[in-house]
């Protein structure tokens, strides 16, 4: 079978480490057969993380939205190699990636050594949490599947704990308090599905907890979803306000206990205020922070050491200061925000960069046999044909060439808020346009349907909207 074979000895070895949006962009567009490629990711799958919200409360089922990478790179050209595994250390210098199996099962083989040629570093980023004492114990991140399942089980658990007999009163109202620190677009999208989820099932079924259940949204800076334009900034506490989520803005986490969160804000008289808020279930969204993997690796190159955020790469992706190794996503700084657009915009520029480079090399290797079939003409007549086909090849390679840096196109900023709304910053050839309420929502579901990554994924999801709004999202608690 093509996956035993051994690796090409006339191709590079090509490995991409990661199965997110950056990497399976790359993958996506890459003629496989110019290179040895292998993958290693420690996820099987690809995940389409815009809907990862959705999934923590039932309204899309959490494989609707994941892609099996094996069922992708089966379709490739040439054969691709995959292993389920994390990569632990990247040597720069003896071009070698660590690589561990991480799963449940392990053979008389977990860990081992993979070498390259090229090397493409697709790891996204972990959750960030500042420091910040308690955060990793008591509270739920949501980045990945498992989080999703994990905030699930706790919103159904929190409920029926706070209809357990004789529960005491103060306690009802702490397990019933749903915590959401950071206002970014994560924490805003979740929370605006909790509500849903509160008002449009969790109500009806289970009508003792109305008057306690509260959704807070917990940010540091005067506003959420900085990103967006003013006018839909406004819109969203406003709707927020109309659905009952609390926003606390300019208001920063310090301490996170098993219970409680404490919080800092500043009151009208300028002094600062510490505040405990209780809580039941606690999500915590803000934002990336560096992977040990990345840190090790910049610590090896000296043209990193002023970079703080991620690997530092130029404009055609080339993690600075290396010649064979690229960065892309969340892990590359390169000036744009760390999101699935970036992420993908950056593998599919990588991909035509590499077809590019196995392009020229395959027309300077002819051009190299051609000068020689030029030199040994017997007569004129054959001199002027490898002369002519000499002058043709170097058209090629020049127009082959011809490859400029890579450049973002943004096409818009979009996110959920509840209550079937959501608000949009699209971009015109014409400037911006910023919309926000049901039409725009409509907008949102049919954008991200048509993102989906497979048909498959696209008749899951929408097979999910259709079960939930006929019967409700599924509490029971696996
Ligand atoms: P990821 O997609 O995170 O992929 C990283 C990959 O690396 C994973 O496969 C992981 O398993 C693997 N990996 C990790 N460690 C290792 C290791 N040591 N060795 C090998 N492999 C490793 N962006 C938008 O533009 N629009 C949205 O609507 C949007 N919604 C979002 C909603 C949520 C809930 C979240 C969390 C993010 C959202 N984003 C959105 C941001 C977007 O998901 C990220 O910017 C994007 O995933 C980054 O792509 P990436 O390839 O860098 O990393
Ligand atoms: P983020 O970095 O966008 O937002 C995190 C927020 O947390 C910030 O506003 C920050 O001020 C706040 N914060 C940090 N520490 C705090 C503390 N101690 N107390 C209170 N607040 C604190 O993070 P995110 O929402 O997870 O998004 C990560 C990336 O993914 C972003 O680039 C985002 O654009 C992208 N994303 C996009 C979408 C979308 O387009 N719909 C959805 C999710 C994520």
């Amino acid at each position: 079978p093509p996956d035993q074979q051994p690796p090409d000895p006339s191709k590079k070895t090509l490995v991409v480490l990661g199965t997110g949006w950056g990497s399976v962009s790359l993958l996506k567009n890459l003629d496989t057969e110019n290179y040895n490629v292998i993958v290693i990711s420690p996820r099987n799958y690809f995940l389409f993380t815009p809907l990862l919200p959705s999934c923590t409360t039932g309204q899309i089922e959490h494989r609707s939205i994941m892609e099996p990478i094996r069922s992708f790179l089966r379709h490739k050209k040439a054969s691709v190699k995959y292993y389920e595994a994390e990569a632990t250390k990247i040597d720069y210098e003896k071009r070698i990636v660590y690589v561990n199996d991480e799963s449940e099962v392990k053979g008389s083989v977990s860990s081992t050594e993979v070498p390259f040629d090229m090397l493409v570093v697709g790891v996204g980023a972990e959750n960030a949490t500042f420091g910040i004492p308690g955060v990793r114990e008591h509270g739920l991140f949501l980045k990945e599947v498992g989080d999703a399942q994990a905030i699930r089980r706790r919103i159904m658990d929190c409920c029926e704990t706070a209809t357990f007999k004789d529960q005491d009163p103060e306690e009802v109202k702490r397990l019933l308090s749903m915590v959401v620190v950071g206002g970014g677009p994560t924490g805003v999208e979740f929370a605006g599905e909790l509500q849903d989820f509160f008002s449009g099932d969790l109500k009806k079924w289970m009508p003792e907890i109305t008057k306690n259940f509260k959704v807070t949204l917990v940010e540091a800076l005067p506003s959420v979803l900085p990103m967006f334009s003013k006018q839909l900034i406004d819109y969203t506490e406003q709707t927020f306000k109309e659905e009952t989520i609390d926003i606390r803005t300019k208001t920063m986490v310090k301490k996170v206990t098993d219970k409680y969160i404490e919080a800092e804000s500043t009151g009208p008289d300028g002094k600062k205020i510490v505040e405990k808020i209780p809580f039941g279930l606690l999500v915590w969204a803000t934002g990336n922070a560096l992977r040990p993997l990345v840190k090790d690796l910049m610590s090896q190159i000296p043209a990193q050491k002023d970079s703080r955020r991620g690997l530092a790469v130029n404009e055609y992706l080339v993690v600075k200061g290396t010649e064979n190794v690229w960065a892309v996503g969340d892990c590359a700084i390169a000036n744009y925000a760390p999101t699935a657009q970036v992420a993908a915009q950056e593998g599919s520029f990588l991909a035509r960069l590499f077809n590019q480079m196995a392009k020229t090399e395959e027309i300077e290797t002819e051009l190299l046999k051609l000068s020689d079939v030029q030199e040994k003409a017997p007569n004129k007549e054959s001199r002027d044909e490898a002369f002519n086909d000499i002058k043709d090849l170097q058209k090629r390679l020049r127009r082959v060439k011809q490859m400029g840096p890579f450049e973002y196109s943004h096409q818009g900023s979009l996110a959920y808020i509840g209550s079937e709304k959501a608000v949009a910053d699209i971009s015109w050839l014409t400037g911006n346009f910023a919309s926000g309420g049901t039409l725009t929502y409509f907008f949102w579901r049919s954008a991200y349907l048509s993102m989906c990554f497979s048909t498959r994924n696209r008749v899951l999801v929408l097979v999910d909207w259709i079960k939930a709004k006929t019967f409700g999202r599924d509490v029971s608690r696996e």
